[in-house]
């Protein structure tokens, strides 16, 4: 008898954005393979599970990938509930389908138990709508990165095509990000909201422009941080000013008493 691999939404960060679905097979779990930046309160919740990190924050992806592959088959095959839980949904970048793919190749059974993605995270404490009525009929949730032997393709088309935008892993790339969208046509003015570790306690919030979207790679952000675009995150930024304006949660809280 073989088991069943669950892959889990973790959700952006903050552990109580979870499902109830995702914390029921969390408590179940014989063994839970985690990413590593999955708040170690979330992976706490599989009180009798075996916890492995399974990070690939470094070394060659599609390797790690083949590896990850092949532990979730093996364990599926000594365990009756198996977990993979990701951060955000599983299956925006997520590498959900080749684990899919895997599982389903050696007939074990899966199932996926979506999660709150990043994007919708990051709008949530903007208070900002990614589709404000009247300014976005549209969103694109995009990436410019690409693994190892993949086809690059124009991520930029999509976000050029649309009201609004969500770039996931584009912090390390801003500089070429702006290129690319300028030259496309987007004015310098655009508005862009940049939120670091979205949900959880040491979130930063940077409103800027697209044209000082360059300089974001000396803003010293360490933790993940998606880049949103659109006229909607005009509200808050500073009139006029090409500068990036940092604020940081912490300290409006202190401000606040
Ligand atoms: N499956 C995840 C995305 C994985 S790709 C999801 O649905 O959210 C990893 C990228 O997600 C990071 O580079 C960053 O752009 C974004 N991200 C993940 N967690 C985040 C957070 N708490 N705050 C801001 N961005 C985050």
């Amino acid at each position: 008898m073989t088991g069943t691999v669950y892959l889990v939404g973790a959700g952006p960060g903050a552990p109580d954005l979870l499902t109830l679905r995702a914390a029921r097979l969390l408590a179940e779990a014989d063994i839970v393979f985690h990413d590593a930046l999955v708040h170690p309160d979330t992976v706490a919740l599989a009180v009798g599970a075996e916890k492995v990190a399974v990070g690939k924050r470094c070394g060659r992806h599609s390797t790690v990938q083949q590896f990850i592959n092949k532990r979730l088959v093996d364990a599926a095959r000594k365990h009756a509930v198996v977990v993979r839980l990701k951060g955000g949904d599983p299956m925006l970048f997520g590498r959900a389908q080749e684990e899919i793919a895997a599982l389903e190749a050696e007939g074990i059974a899966c199932e996926v138990v979506p999660g709150i993605t990043a994007a919708l995270a990051a709008a949530a404490e903007l208070k900002t709508s990614l589709t404000q009525r009247g300014i976005a009929r549209s969103v694109t949730f995009a990436t410019p990165r690409f693994g190892e032997g993949e086809r690059s393709s124009s991520w930029a088309d999509g976000i050029n095509a649309s009201d609004a935008g969500a770039i996931y892993m584009g912090i390390g790339e801003s500089p070429a990000i702006a290129a690319t969208l300028l030259a496309a046509g987007k004015p310098r003015s655009l508005p862009v909201a940049v939120v670091e570790n979205a949900s959880l306690p040491n979130q930063r919030v940077h409103y800027l422009t697209l044209a000082a979207l360059p300089g974001l790679a000396d803003a010293g952000i360490t933790g993940p941080a998606l880049i949103l675009l659109g006229p909607q995150f005009a509200a808050h930024a500073v009139a006029g000013a090409d500068a990036a304006v940092t604020r940081c949660r912490q300290s409006i809280r202190v401000a606040s008493g």
